[in-house]
C-alpha cells in the first residue's frame, strides 16, 4: 500500500512552525507497518493544495492532507479538495451540533464562520474532533481517475493543531486503516529509549550479538537526541515477533541499565510510574534548570500522587532560607559544588518528608564560568531513604539544551536509584549531546 502525506500551511513555508506532523505521522504509520513513500509541504493556497494532492493521488492509495480545515479565510483544504473531487459540501447535523455544544460549554455563541466546518464533502466519513471544532474527513475515491490502473484511492484530511490531529489519528484513522486496508502482515516495530550512553557505544555493544538476527531480516535503527538514544528494531514476516523479542533481549543484556522506556515514553512518565508503583514521594530543588524538572513531572497525569513540592532556589539566600544550605558550605565550596547539591537535595527531602529528592546546581552560561568550573558544569544530587548520591556532569550547550539535558540526567539518576542501579552513568564521556552553538 502506498501512502503519501501533504502538509499544508504557509507558516510551514515561512519557517514559523516546525512541521512536526511529518515526523509524527510517519512514525505512527511505520508502527502500523506502513512506510510513507513521499511527503510534501505546501503553502495554503488553493492552487498549491490542489496540485499537491492531485499529484499524490496519482501515485498513492492513501493521501493524508493536514491543516486548513478551520473556519478562517486561509483554511481552504476542505472546500478546494471537495471541488477537485467533484463533491458537494453538505451540512452534517452531528458536526453542527458538536460545534454548537463546543461553544455552549464555553458560554459563547459560535463565532461567525465557525459553522462552515459542519459542511463536509458528500459521502465523506466524518472523524469526530473532541479537542476542537473541525472534523477530520476520509473520502473514498472509486475509481481514482488520477491514478493509472488505480481502482480506489482514499483522501484523509486532518486538522492542523497537533493536539487535535494526534488523538484523531490514534482514535479514528489508525483503526480505520487497520479495518480497511491490507497492511503488511507480521510487521513488528519496537523502539527502546536509552539515557546516559552514546549512539556509537550502543552500536558497539549490540551490533555483534545482533548479527545473526540482522542476517535473518531484523532492521536496526539508531536515533540520537540530546542526552538520549532511541534504538528501533523492525522485522516483517512470520518470524518478526520472535526476531524483535530476541533483539530486545540482546539490548537488555548489553545495555539494559541505560534503557529507561519504550515507544514514546519520556523519563518523567517512567519516573511518575515507578514512584507511584513504589508508593513513594519526591521533592525537587532546582537552581540552574529554573523549574523545568517540576514542569516536566507535572506534565504527567497522576504526578500529584508522587510530587510533594519543588523549589527554584536561584540565589544563595534562597538556598539557605528555603533548603537549609549552610552559609559555611556556600562560602567554602561555592553554589555550584558537590556539597551544595547534596545539602539542597537533603534539605528538600527534610522540608517535605518526601522519600526522595532531586537537586541541581550548575552554570548554564554564557557568563559565570571559571577555569575550575567552566560553563556547562553541573552538580546533580539524588537523596533517598538510605543515601545521597551526588555527581558532576559537563553540559556546555545553549541554555535551553543545558536545562533539558540536566533535567534528564537528574531524572535518570532518580530512576537508577529506584531501580537499584549504579548511579554514575558508566559512559559519561560518550553522552550524546548536540554541538555547542
Ligand atoms: P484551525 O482551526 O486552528 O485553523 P486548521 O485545521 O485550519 O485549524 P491550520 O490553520 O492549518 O489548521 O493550522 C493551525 C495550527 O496548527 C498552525 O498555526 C500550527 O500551529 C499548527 N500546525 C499546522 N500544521 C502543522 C504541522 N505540519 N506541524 C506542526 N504544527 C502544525
Amino acid at each position: 500500500m502506498i501512502v503519501e502525506i501533504v502538509n499544508t500551511g504557509t507558516e510551514l513555508m515561512l519557517g514559523r512552525v516546525l512541521n512536526t506532523h511529518q515526523q509524527w505521522l510517519c512514525a505512527r504509520l511505520a508502527d502500523l507497518g506502513c512506510v510513507v513513500s513521499r511527503q510534501v509541504a505546501v503553502a495554503d493556497t488553493a492552487r498549491e493544495i490542489e496540485r499537491a494532492v492531485r499529484e499524490s493521488l496519482s501515485r498513492a492509495d492513501v493521501v493524508i492532507a493536514t491543516g486548513g480545515l478551520g473556519p478562517t479565510s486561509d483554511d481552504l483544504t476542505r472546500a478546494v479538495l471537495a471541488e477537485a473531487l467533484g463533491r458537494e459540501l453538505v451540512e452534517d447535523a452531528a458536526v453542527r451540533a458538536h460545534i454548537e455544544e463546543f461553544f455552549a460549554r464555553r458560554n459563547r455563541p459560535p463565532p461567525p464562520g465557525t459553522l462552515v466546518q459542519a459542511r463536509v464533502p458528500e459521502g465523506a466519513l466524518v472523524l469526530p474532533n473532541p479537542n476542537g471544532t473541525a472534523p477530520g474527513l476520509i473520502i473514498e475515491i472509486a475509481p481514482n481517475p488520477m491514478r493509472v490502473g488505480g481502482a480506489r484511492g482514499w483522501l484523509v484530511m486532518l486538522p492542523g493543531p497537533p493536539r487535535e490531529l494526534q488523538p484523531m489519528f490514534d482514535d479514528s484513522v489508525a483503526p480505520w486503516l487497520l479495518r480497511t486496508l491490507p497492511l503488511r502482515s507480521g510487521f513488528v516495530c519496537r523502539t527502546f529509549r536509552l539515557h546516559g550512553i552514546g549512539e556509537s557505544s550502543v552500536q558497539d555493544r549490540i551490533a555483534g550479538p545482533l548479527e545473526a538476527m540482522v542476517a535473518a531480516g531484523l532492521d536496526v535503527g539508531y536515533c540520537a537526541r540530546p542526552g538520549r538514544v532511541d534504538v528501533r528494531f523492525r522485522a516483517e514476516g512470520e518470524s518478526a515477533g520472535r526476531l524483535v523479542d530476541d533483539a530486545a533481549r540482546v539490548l537488555d543484556q548489553h545495555v539494559g541499565a541505560f534503557v529507561f522506556g519504550t515507544g514514546e515514553e519520556e523519563l518523567e512518565t517512567v519516573l511518575v510510574r515507578r514512584l507511584t508503583a513504589a508508593g513513594c514521594t519526591v521533592a525537587i530543588a532546582e537552581s540552574c534548570t529554573g523549574g523545568i524538572i517540576a514542569h516536566r513531572l507535572t506534565n504527567v497525569p497522576g504526578a500529584s500522587a508522587v510530587l510533594l513540592a519543588g523549589w527554584v532556589t536561584y540565589s544563595n539566600h534562597a538556598k539557605q532560607a528555603l533548603l537549609g544550605v549552610g552559609a559555611d558550605t556556600l562560602g567554602r565550596h561555592g553554589a555550584v559544588s558537590d556539597p551544595v547539591a547534596r545539602e539542597m537535595a537533603e534539605g528538600a527531602r527534610r522540608a517535605t518528608r518526601a522519600d526522595y529528592a532531586m537537586a541541581v546546581t550548575g552554570i548554564a552560561g554564557p557568563g559565570g564560568g571559571t577555569a575550575d568550573k567552566p560553563v556547562g558544569t553541573v552538580f546533580i544530587a539524588v537523596a533517598g531513604p538510605d543515601e545521597t548520591h551526588v555527581w558532576k556532569m559537563f553540559n556546555p550547550w545553549d541554555r535551553a539544551t543545558f536545562k533539558e539535558v540536566t533535567a534528564n540526567q537528574a531524572m535518570d539518576g532518580l530512576r537508577r536509584m529506584l531501580c537499584g542501579l549504579p548511579l554514575e552513568p558508566r559512559d559519561v564521556r560518550q553522552l550524546v549531546t548536540p554541538k555547542p552553538l
